[in-house]
């Protein structure tokens, strides 16, 4: 049988429900249905006895017998209690409906199987309608197995597709299919990984026959997952690096050791060096890099980017930053400019609110090669900026960007087909298991150690009632010369409700911190850029000592002497979000603080937010507790996660997995690049056919 074939080939299956499954759970082949898997199982291969039940084990079989009947007079109509007991202990069965037809039926004192799903009351386990079977009965049939429930919809139930049915045609299709199920891995390699052969586990998915062997089989259909995944990233990387062709800078020239020996302002960390240098090594290959550059909040990508861009101008191109934000654009520009204010270099910045004199200024000295240095928001994309010879493109706050975007900037100026180099920094530190599901395909740097001299900043968690003793304790802070920052939550920016929240929150501080005494700046999302900026360069230049803001600063802002950081309604962040925004004090020499205000009724994963930010700053581990708490998809943002589309495993629990199959598939590449061998035979074909039809060869840049 061919497996390509529509799912109306499977016997049980008609046009209609064929529609039904395509439209409700996107299954159209017969191969689909085969990786439709069961979300759990129904296991009637286990008793339990009374006092094993937990408060968390959901459907269980017992054997007991019933000591005493009840019925019990509600609002409506009533309700029917039994006591179940066996040797070790009793519980409730319970019964709304037909309580009285039931009540007749059942048989006191006789030996029962009974299954169904556990409630808790006061410490006591009961069971509302259960499937019930006398003992004598349940010996006389055949016992089925594990049964599998599969997803299903509102719809798919309605129109009479249940989990029998469901059921039925897998077990139909199993029988028409099971030998047309294809190996994708060879033997010797499943021998050395211990995998089930994938006939055994389709079968063993659907319809297990024990746990342990529903056990090997998800773990070769996760680790088959994982390893075709991670193998179509490292093929892509190998490809890249093999026929994407870069510049080479090769020489490290006047600006470089200028800038590096006489402007630079500190001593680079090790970390800093040695990403410094990988980038080095990589841009002289003579292939284009890709590369993820990650460092927590504050430890100091942006000089990192700049040397590399001295570098691609001592080579003769040319250099782009591109920053999430207007206010981080703002931020980029003013900060290189300086440090580049003894050089001849050429800087300008282009934002959504660039003049049209100016930008026509910069696209002519773009396309004539006289500026060296872009720096801009996502106005760097339009397609009217053309560069002269575009060498090298940085990707600020990568998580704000789309992988499209990526790709973007490769067309900006391509000499003979040739892209330029792509560097990516991120400030949320992507936990490395998704990293390297996400970004295989690009080579990753990360910046593990802080400049010297930072003291971690102090993080409590306080209740809004407590407000007073805040505002005391920032005036105590203020007193001594250092700002403060307020942020409000603005989760859609257009949302009125947020700006009502942000705009009593000005004045009931602009109450507390009266004039002339205190001055006080505002920045959110519905300022233009001007006044915004207006509002920035006076807090930065302390004329004002407080900041309230919108999450805008979230990104990047730097002003050293703020040294407190108090987020109002904390539990409507997220972790990341928390993360970055706590990173913008703790800059400067001064201890800093972050106060985490909510309100008294918190969520646990509000609270486990909060407890995580007071406990550790330590950005990856904020990112593996976030990770947790959202899954991958809320993290990377749509796009990104819709390249993964995983069927059977998961990047978080299974990390064991994708680690031993992102391993299985470099000890491969490396013993045979091209997958030519013979052994690889089944590999190549499986990669080949991914290739045509998968998201994710496409999706990545
Ligand atoms: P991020 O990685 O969050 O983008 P920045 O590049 O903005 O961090 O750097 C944060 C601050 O640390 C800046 O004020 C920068 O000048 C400073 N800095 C960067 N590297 C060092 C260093 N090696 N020693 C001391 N200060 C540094
Ligand atoms: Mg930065």
């Amino acid at each position: 049988m061919n497996l390509n074939q529509p799912v109306t080939y499977i016997k049980g299956v008609s046009v209609t429900r064929a529609e039904l499954l395509y439209s409700e759970l996107g299954v159209k082949t017969c191969n689909d249905f085969l990786h439709l898997f069961p979300f759990r199982y129904i296991d009637k291969t286990q008793f339990y006895t009374i006092n094993q039940l937990q408060q968390n084990s959901s459907e269980v079989q017992i054997v007991g017998k019933i000591t005493g009947i009840k019925t019990v007079q509600q609002k409506r109509g009533s309700r029917l209690v039994a006591t179940f007991a066996d040797v070790t202990g009793t519980m409730e069965l319970v019964w709304f409906k037909g309580a009285k037809w039931i009540k007749d039926s059942l048989k006191v004192n006789t030996p029962y199987v009974i299954y169904g799903k556990l409630n808790w009351f006061k410490g006591t386990a009961n069971m509302a309608h259960p499937e019930m079977e006398l003992v004598s009965e349940y010996k006389s049939k055949l016992q089925t197995a594990m049964q599998p429930v599969y997803p299903s919809t509102e719809k798919l139930s309605n129109k009479g597709i249940s989990n029998k049915v469901m059921r039925t045609m897998m077990q139909n299709l199993l029988q028409q299919a099971f030998d047309s199920i294809e190996e994708t891995f060879s033997t010797t390699f499943r021998n050395e990984n211990k995998l089930l052969h994938k006939k055994e586990s389709i079968l063993n998915i659907h319809f297990p026959k024990d746990q342990e062997l529903l056990a090997k089989a998800q773990y070769r259909l996760k680790f088959e997952e994982l390893f075709y995944i991670q193998l179509q990233l490292l093929v892509k990387k190998l490809i890249n690096k093999s026929r994407i062709k870069g510049y080479v800078f090769e020489n490290v020239g006047e600006h470089f050791t200028n800038f590096y020996n006489n402007h630079l302002p500190f001593d680079l960390t090790n970390a800093q060096k040695r990403v410094l240098k990988e980038i080095r090594k990589d841009t002289g290959t003579g292939a284009q890099m890709n590369r993820l550059l990650q460092g927590d909040v504050g430890s100091g990508k942006t000089i990192v980017g700049l040397l590399v861009m001295l570098l691609a101008i001592d080579n003769g191109y040319q250099a782009t930053i591109m920053a999430p934000t207007e206010i981080l654009a703002n931020q980029h520009y003013n900060g290189i400019k300086e440090l580049l204010s003894n050089t001849d270099i050429t800087v300008e910045l282009l934002t959504g609110s660039s003049k049209t004199k100016k930008r026509r200024e910069i696209h002519e000295g773009l396309e004539n090669g006289t500026l060296n240095i872009l720096i801009g928001t996502h106005a760097i994309l339009e397609d009217k900026v053309q560069f002269k010879k575009l060498g090298l493109a940085i990707i600020d706050e990568q998580h704000r960007f789309g992988v499209a975007q990526r790709s973007k900037l490769w067309k900006k100026s391509e000499i003979e087909g040739v892209p330029p180099h792509v560097l990516v920094m991120t400030a949320t530190p992507i936990p490395r298991t998704l990293a390297m599901s996400v970004y295989g395909d690009l080579d990753i740097s990360v910046i593990d150690e802080l400049p010297p001299g930072r003291k971690a900043v102090k993080t409590v968690h306080r209740y809004d009632s407590h407000r007073l003793g805040v505002f005391r304790f920032l005036k105590d802070e203020i007193e001594k010369g250092r700002q403060v920052y307020v942020v409000y939550p603005l989760i859609q920016e257009s949302q009125a409700m947020d700006y009502k929240d942000l705009m009593d929150g000005y004045e009931s501080i602009v109450r507390e911190f009266p004039a002339p005494k205190y001055q006080i700046s505002i920045v959110h999302g519905k300022m233009k850029p001007a006044d915004k900026d207006y509002e920035m360069e006076r807090f930065l230049n302390k004329e004002t000592q407080i900041m309230v803001a919108t999450t805008v600063i979230e990104v990047g802002v730097n002003v050293p002497n703020a040294s407190v950081m108090v987020i109002e309604s904390t539990e409507r962040f997220g972790l990341s979000q928390l993360h970055q925004l706590r990173g913008r004090v703790g800059r400067g020499a001064e201890q800093s603080y972050c106060i985490l205000l909510t309100g008294n009724k918190l969520s646990s994963d509000a609270k486990t937010r909060i407890k995580t930010m007071v406990e550790t700053s330590d950005g990856f581990k904020i990112a593996e507790v976030d990770l947790k708490l959202r899954g991958p998809g809320n993290i990377m943002g749509t796009q990104q996660s819709g390249v993964l589309n995983l069927k059977i495993a998961d990047v978080v629990k299974d990390s064991p997995i994708l680690h031993n199959a992102r391993q299985c598939a470099i000890r491969i590449l490396n013993d045979d690049p091209s997958l030519s061998k013979e052994e690889n035979a089944s590999m190549l074909k499986r990669l080949t056919m991914l290739q045509r039809t998968s998201g994710i060869w496409s999706n990545i840049s």
